[in-house]
């Protein structure tokens, strides 16, 4: 491992993120995929608003849906399983920074994206930075 940003602690992950991409062409995937982990896992995963253009690290639209890591053998399987073809970035919420985050913590289900990481690098220690992230 490298970089001092600290390094990730599998013990110490506070819960995820999954991050569903989709543009206009995929966008009725992304609502049949959004609705079906809405029906399936209700409460227990909470849903984040449509953001249709890019925000913070991310280079196209997406959701957000974070869930806890008590759900994540179960979710992760069926996500994979149920994505549609999307893109999905799945990363750990480390508690240690959004950099640690995005980069150690990260992994992805289809095409890896490009991430804007210029402002997470430098920000040191900053586990609550972002809403975005
Ligand atoms: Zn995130």
């Amino acid at each position: 491992m490298t970089g001092s940003q600290g390094q990730l602690d599998p013990a110490r992950i506070e819960g995820w993120h999954a991050h569903v991409y989709f543009d206009p062409g995929t966008r009725p995937r992304a609502e049949r995929l959004r609705a079906a982990i809405a029906g399936r896992y209700g409460d227990a995963v909470t849903l984040g608003r449509w953001r249709e253009t890019p925000v913070g690290p991310h280079s196209k639209a997406m959701y957000q849906v974070a869930f806890p890591g008590s759900l994540f053998a179960e979710f992760l399987p069926w996500l994979m399983a149920n994505r549609q073809g999307l893109d999905v970035l799945v990363h750990a919420r480390s508690g240690l920074s959004d950099l640690v985050d995005h980069t150690e913590g990260a992994l992805w289900l289809g095409r890896s994206l490009p991430l804007d990481l210029t402002p997470f690098e430098g920000a040191g220690e900053s586990p609550a930075a972002s809403g975005q992230g």
